[in-house]
């Protein structure tokens, strides 16, 4: 098998985290590049299985020593997907998956142009609305920038290959999960594709040959 990366990106609260988890629960043949963050851990997140958290000196300094391989800033926080983390889960055979934002997805891209890139759509205006003031606890000019964020989020929908409307859950987890297999079976992605086709070709030519033929 050949792994790739799986990039999930959405308009916020658009399920990317539930989809990515989803698949890491069920498919054996994924993995997870754990992501640096300079935000501080929320409670029930440990460092090195959620994020590696970091102070910003430290990304700063991996950042300058080119450890990452996309990197973008997120509600005034860094974040960043580290080289090493994808390919300690490509060294495992398995394809990688990860929820980054837009910016992030675009860089990560050119350094891993065989990436599939998956977005996730609220199924409407209201969902999205309703998903994103949900937290009656914030001030309107957070709820503010939460809306115009991922109305600027909805605009990068055409770089993506495949879209995936977000309504039921399980419909959408379904939909991502064969993008998976069909990518899998991809032809190019296919190793020695060209090798096994010529040993199937030769041997039907010496089948062919020995054929007996009528008179
Ligand atoms: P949270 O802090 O809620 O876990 O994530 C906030 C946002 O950061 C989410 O939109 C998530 O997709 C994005 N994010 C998480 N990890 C990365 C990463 O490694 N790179 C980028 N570019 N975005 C990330």
């Amino acid at each position: 098998m050949n792994p790739f990366p799986l990039i999930l990106s959405s308009a916020r609260r658009g399920g990317k985290t539930t989809i990515r988890q989803l698949l890491l629960k069920r498919r054996s043949d994924v993995g997870y590049s754990v992501s640096c963050t300079t935000r501080g851990a929320r409670p029930g997140e440990e460092d090195g299985r959620d994020y590696h958290f970091l102070t910003l000196d430290e990304f700063s300094r991996r950042r300058a020593g080119g450890d990452f391989a996309e990197h973008a800033e997120v509600h005034g926080n860094q974040y960043g997907t580290l080289k090493a983390e994808v390919d300690l889960v490509f060294s495992t055979g398995r394809h990688v998956v990860m929820d980054i934002d837009v910016q992030g997805a675009r860089q990560f891209v050119a350094a891993y142009p065989e990436s599939v890139l998956v977005f996730l759509l609220p199924p409407s205006a209201e969902a999205l609305v309703g998903r994103l003031t949900g937290r009656k606890t914030e001030d309107p000019a957070t709820t503010l920038r939460r809306l115009t964020g991922a109305r600027d989020e909805l605009a990068a929908v055409h770089q993506y290959q495949y879209v995936v409307v977000n309504d039921d859950l399980e419909t959408a987890y379904s939909q991502v999960s064969a993008i998976v297999d069909a990518e899998t079976v991809r032809h190019r992605r296919l190793p020695l594709l060209s090798d096994r086709v010529r040993r199937l070709v030769d041997e039907l030519d010496r089948r062919i040959t020995q054929f007996p033929r009528g008179t």
